[in-house]
């Protein structure tokens, strides 16, 4: 997704967003339509979700509309329309043979499903040492004089099995080091939690749907202009919980 120019009030007129999303997708093959993989199908929604931020932009400065939040935030929407990949009512509008209009199987979907959870406990150990390392790194003021002991002592709370010898992660971090992730790295994480938890409502408030999409738009259209948390717990009445991701994972009893 691109945005060429962010909602904003100027001069007393409304300059409406411009956004586009361009997919390196499969292509079709001679008479057959493209058809896309399921992680292509999440990439679009996953997209679509940063476009709606974007489109739905509501505020006065560009600066401070659509995808302009702080950056453990910018995942939620993107990461939460997701969600609906693996919704069977939802799936079932759309998700159907491109010969015979069937809908999706539902073994086929409970396999989906399933995957999901698949090697998750150990996804998610790696994804919290990787957050655990970074903010390692990047807590202290003064200098590191063992970076050995420092990788050694980060990871320790998240190690499966003991660290193979001369086996470093740090110096090939890159996220941190060479790609803006810096005592942000947690943000992977962390989005997941909030786009967990906001999708739960839609499933515990499925009667009430039309006020929790109203809702989940106020907080879209708000962008960057008031502090997530106040935004977030004024979505859900509540600050964020870890319980639907770890249900959602398959690591919640
Ligand atoms: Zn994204």
């Amino acid at each position: 997704m691109t945005s060429y120019r962010a909602a904003r009030v100027k001069e007393g007129w409304r300059d409406y967003p411009v956004i586009s999303m361009v997919g390196n997708f499969s292509p079709p093959v001679g008479d057959q339509p493209a058809l896309l993989t399921f992680n292509e199908v999440l990439t679009l929604f996953h997209e679509f979700g940063h476009a709606l931020h974007g489109l739905l932009g509501a505020g006065r400065y560009a600066s401070l509309t659509g995808t302009s939040v702080r950056w453990d935030f910018v995942e939620l929407p993107s990461q939460f329309m997701e969600n609906w990949c693996y919704q069977p009512s939802e799936l079932a509008q759309w998700a159907r043979h491109h010969q015979t209009g069937e809908a999706l199987p539902e073994d086929l979907l409970h396999r989906i499903q399933a995957s999901q959870t698949f090697l998750e406990g150990l996804a998610t150990v790696r994804q919290l040492g990787f957050g655990l390392l970074d903010m390692a790194w990047h807590d202290r003021s003064e200098a590191v004089e063992d970076a050995a002991a420092l990788e050694r002592e980060a990871l320790a709370p998240v190690e499966v099995w003991p660290a193979a010898e001369g086996n470093w992660m740090s110096p090939a971090f890159s996220h941190i080091f060479a790609g803006g992730y810096s005592a942000g790295y947690y943000s992977y994480k962390w989005a997941e939690v909030l786009d967990a938890d906001a999708f739960e409502r839609f499933r515990e408030e499925a009667q009430n749907e039309a006020q929790v999409a109203a809702d989940f738009k106020a907080l879209l259209s708000a962008g960057g202009s008031e502090d997530p948390m106040v935004l977030y717990q004024r979505f859900r009445g509540r600050v964020p919980r870890p319980e639907a991701l770890l249900k959602r994972a398959g690591l919640h009893g």
